[in-house]
């Protein structure tokens, strides 16, 4: 991960099969989908906390970004950021994040779970120190569980949608043998959660951001052209080279295009990580101008990294259908990283949706 100093590029994330033991809490990881690797394991957020401020359901859990802070912060030589969504997608409207909540946890070296030494990477006792050592978990999301099954008492909830959801995909029958019941619901019940990747984390090589000449610019405007995510207007002699040109560097979004072109040469990125940097806008429209203080420490928030819309190939939400989506996902967090006595603190994020096209035709006028 970056280190502090402000000359380090963009790190790029992306997602990469992983087995599953090595993505516990102990080894630290970056990661999307699955149950959150907790990095406090006492004083998770609460069901409130991770309910939609919307529908009031619990949230997924999204993606996990290990930044540590420890060249400025002795309390944050284990830092990671957690992002949650919500599943339905009457929740996801344009430029509202209130579909996502985002929470930080971070730890000194010395610590009340972990050993001040790295954990030896082997399969056996990889679960182990984790969140489900001193918690109950949601046998579903793998969030704090303060909710028992009734009959049998050993499956533990979140809320009762996930109850409900558990009882019709199977706990209704294993509920009868309570030495049956494991921490973890069904596989089919377990669709819910998004899929599980390591997300593995590398340099945006400088090269990749410099201009793109007028042929390079041109290509790609055919080929949005093509795949039809931009109009031009009809007119009977546009099909020169040099109108084409004129609209790719007028009549279509500048910012989009900027966006398009920084994002090429790794099209698989599904993350960037820039703390203190600037994100990289969808749109010129609905960029995010005001950023709350933190509210703990009355110091400004920055910008440490965006979930790029990439990411949503891998989750598999794209099918037929309305489904939850965002042009791009930023996280605002306390420029002091301060700890507010609280395990897990909440900070800000932000959705930005691409621009319809009649609004991008009319801002460039
Ligand atoms: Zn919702
Ligand atoms: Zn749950
Ligand atoms: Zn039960
Ligand atoms: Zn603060």
């Amino acid at each position: 991960m970056a280190a502090d100093s402000k000359d380090v590029v963009v790190e790029l994330g992306f997602v990469e099969k992983t087995p599953a033991w090595k993505l516990n809490s102990k080894f630290f990881p970056s990661k999307v989908g699955g149950w959150p690797a907790w990095l406090a394991l006492k004083g998770l957020p609460t069901p409130e906390e991770l309910a939609c401020r919307h529908c009031k359901k619990p949230l997924i859990f999204l993606c996990q970004v290990y930044a540590p802070f420890h060249e400025k912060y002795e309390t944050c030589f284990h830092r990671t950021m957690f992002v949650f969504v919500c599943r339905d997608p009457d929740c996801c409207r344009d430029n509202d994040a209130f579909n996502i909540r985002v929470f930080r946890s971070q730890l000194p070296r010395k610590n009340d779970f972990y050993p001040n030494e790295p954990a030896k990477e082997v399969e056996a006792g990889a679960e182990s120190p984790g969140a489900g050592d001193l918690n109950h978990l949601c046998r579903v999301c793998g969030a704090l569980g303060p909710k028992t099954c009734g009959s049998c008492h050993v499956a533990r909830y979140c809320s009762k949608d996930h109850q409900a959801l558990d009882w019709k995909g199977g706990h209704k029958a294993e509920c009868k043998n309570p030495e049956s019941v494991s921490k973890r619901c069904s596989k089919s019940t377990a669709k819910l959660l998004f899929p599980e990747y390591e997300i593995e984390l590398e340099p945006e090589e400088q090269e990749a951001a410099r201009e793109k000449t007028e042929d390079e610019v041109m290509k790609e405007y055919e080929e949005l052209l093509r795949s039809g995510q931009v109009t031009h207007q009809d007119d009977d002699d546009s099909d020169t080279e040099n109108d084409l040109v004129n609209m790719a560097t007028k009549e279509t979004d500048k910012q989009f295009q900027k966006f398009r072109t920084r994002i090429k040469d790794y099209p698989d990125q599904i993350l960037r990580y820039d703390r203190e940097g600037e994100p990289l806008w969808v749109s010129s429209s609905n960029k995010v101008t005001q950023v709350p203080d933190c509210p703990g420490c009355g110091a400004p928030r920055q910008f440490e990294f965006q979930v790029m819309p990439q990411l949503l190939v891998h989750l598999k939400v794209d099918s037929a259908g309305q489904s939850i989506d965002w042009g791009t996902v930023l996280v605002y967090c306390c420029s002091q990283s301060c700890q507010q006595d609280r395990s897990y603190v909440e900070e800000v994020v932000f959705k930005q949706d691409y621009a319809p096209i009649e609004e991008v035709m009319k801002n460039q006028s």
